[in-house]
């Protein structure tokens, strides 16, 4: 996944920026929002290597909100266990609490889903804002889909990774192929998952995430 580049669309006006710029690029927008007494609403960036996701959370919703967020679009394999806290495997933090008793400007937490073969999130409040959200949580932005060409016949989309050859670049295939390469895979431990838009793409079970951006 040598040449994934991070990329990802702003919900409000479509326009694409990379990791770093997309978060400042929604600061625009979220100023213009109309300002509603008594809220708060928490900008948050959550990462892992190239993926990313840049959310809006209503800061009257609870850790334990964020974490069924994170494991719907990102995680869920065969409920593991998850945790949260101020650096890694630190103490628990709470899944009661309320949003904006645990996040201020420039606070971080780490993120631990399944502690075997954990998948490691890094979150981080961009800012927070005197502003209402309709949903606990509004997906601002997201990390494009890696698009890559089966490396067999260089013509059709990749679908499949052999977990065999992960990491290295000759690991994705179309359909067709992957059906070849698990004849010819010389590694013994083959298996094929399919290609997916997240951070535990080839882990334990993992086949997908249950939702997606809806743009307005
Ligand atoms: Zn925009
Ligand atoms: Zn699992
Ligand atoms: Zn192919
Ligand atoms: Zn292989």
């Amino acid at each position: 996944m040598a040449d994934l580049t991070p990329e990802g669309k702003c919900l409000f006006c479509e326009q694409t920026y990379n990791k770093s710029g997309i978060s400042r690029h929604l600061a625009t927008h979220l100023k213009k929002m109309d300002k509603v007494d008594k809220k708060k609403s928490l900008h948050l960036r959550v990462e892992a290597g190239p993926y990313f996701l840049n959310l809006l959370m209503d800061g009257d919703a609870k850790l334990s909100d964020l974490d069924g967020f994170l494991r719907a679009i990102w995680l869920e394999c065969c409920g593991h266990l998850s945790q949260f806290s101020y650096g890694r495997w630190n103490e628990e933090i709470r899944l009661s609490l309320k949003c904006q008793r645990i996040f201020e400007k420039g606070t971080k937490l780490w993120y631990a889903y399944d502690f075997g073969s954990t998948t490691e999130l890094d979150i981080k409040c961009i800012d927070v804002y005197p502003v209402a959200v309709k949903e606990k949580i509004r997906i601002l932005s997201r990390n494009e889909p890696y698009n890559s060409i089966c490396v067999n016949c260089k013509k059709k989309p990749a679908v499949q990774v052999c977990t065999a050859h992960w990491g290295e670049d000759d690991a994705y295939f179309c359909e067709y192929c992957a059906e070849k390469h698990e004849v010819e895979c010389e590694e013994g431990e083959y298996s094929m998952f399919p290609i997916v838009n997240s951070p535990r793409m080839g882990v334990c079970g993992y086949t997908g995430g249950m939702i997606d951006v809806e743009r307005d």
